[in-house]
């Protein structure tokens, strides 16, 4: 496995490696198993597999979040390397934003509701950031977790307005047994605050329980979300969506496929889960 930090040994690296097709598996690292699910798929699919760990400072509007991320590079290659993958690009943030930058890239609508609404500016520093990594590596797939279901739609309409010539590939939501989706921010939570979290998948499935009964009003199925998080002390809501999944556009009256999600504080943690029903 082959690791860098600097942009001309990547390029070196994807220039000098002929390959009918190359997985990228962008990530922030401190990885776990839903990363690590991506990472076989694109290992599956590809003759040679990229991962980049980088914490991209652009999409992190609080310094203190950025900050408190947490990080641990030697696992994370021990763990891609066991998992078979090719290279991997680790580059400091003023080698990806060096002295002088000034270009952003701006998916506008998609960018500006749920996260984007919630965390401005967010969603300009994902764009910018995958947009810089799909230039670098130029995979044939790129893969993504549902988990970051927005995510998934604004880089859709990357792919489709850039006119990147790949396959985004996404991959389902990787959860702990008691439900709650993985995630590196899940170590940042006390054993009081781990057993809170499970509140948001309970809330969704409650939400779908209710939808699948016939309740369909989205104000109904947004208000019983918010009440079974207010139930739980250590939780605070940031918000509820139900939305169309392609659009991100809050619907009335609920029609499949309709995207459930919801973004929650855990004590000082906030984190976000989804369920999208077909
Ligand atoms: P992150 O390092 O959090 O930016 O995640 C990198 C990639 O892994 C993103 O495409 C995420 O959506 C995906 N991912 C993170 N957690 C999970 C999970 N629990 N299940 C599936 N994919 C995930």
């Amino acid at each position: 496995m082959h690791v860098t930090a600097t942009i001309d040994e990547l390029r070196a690296w994807r220039r000098g490696t002929p390959a009918a097709s190359w997985g990228l598996v962008p990530t922030l690292g401190f990885l776990h198993e839903g990363h690590l699910t991506l990472v076989r798929r694109a290992r599956q699919e590809n003759e040679q597999v990229g991962v980049s760990i980088f914490v991209n400072p652009t999409q992190f509007g609080d310094p203190a979040d950025l900050t408190r991320y947490p990080r641990d590079l030697e696992r994370d290659l021990s763990l891609l390397r066991q998992a078979g993958v090719d290279l991997v690009f680790t580059p400091e943030a003023a080698t990806m934003y060096p002295a002088g930058f000034q270009t952003r890239v701006h998916v506008a609508d998609l960018g500006q509701r749920l996260e984007g609404a919630a965390r401005p500016g967010h969603f300009d520093g994902v764009a910018t950031v995958v947009a810089k990594l799909f230039n670098l590596f130029q995979p044939t797939r790129a893969y993504f977790g549902q988990k970051d279901a927005q995510q998934t739609v604004v880089i859709r309409r990357l792919i489709d307005d850039l006119n990147f010539d790949l396959s985004l590939v996404i991959c389902p939501t990787v959860r702990a047994s008691d439900g709650l989706a993985l995630s590196s921010r899940n170590a940042r939570l006390n054993e009081a605050e781990r057993q809170t979290a499970t509140v948001l998948y309970r809330a969704l499935q409650s939400a779908a329980r209710h939808l699948d009964e016939g309740e369909i009003e989205a104000a109904v199925l947004r208000e019983l979300i918010a009440r079974i998080v207010a139930d739980e002390p250590l939780a605070r809501l940031d918000y509820v969506s139900v939305a169309d999944p392609d659009s991100l556009l809050e619907q009335d009256q609920v029609r499949r496929p309709v995207l459930l999600s919801l973004a929650v504080f855990v004590g000082p943690v906030r984190l976000i889960d989804n369920i999208l029903l077909e």
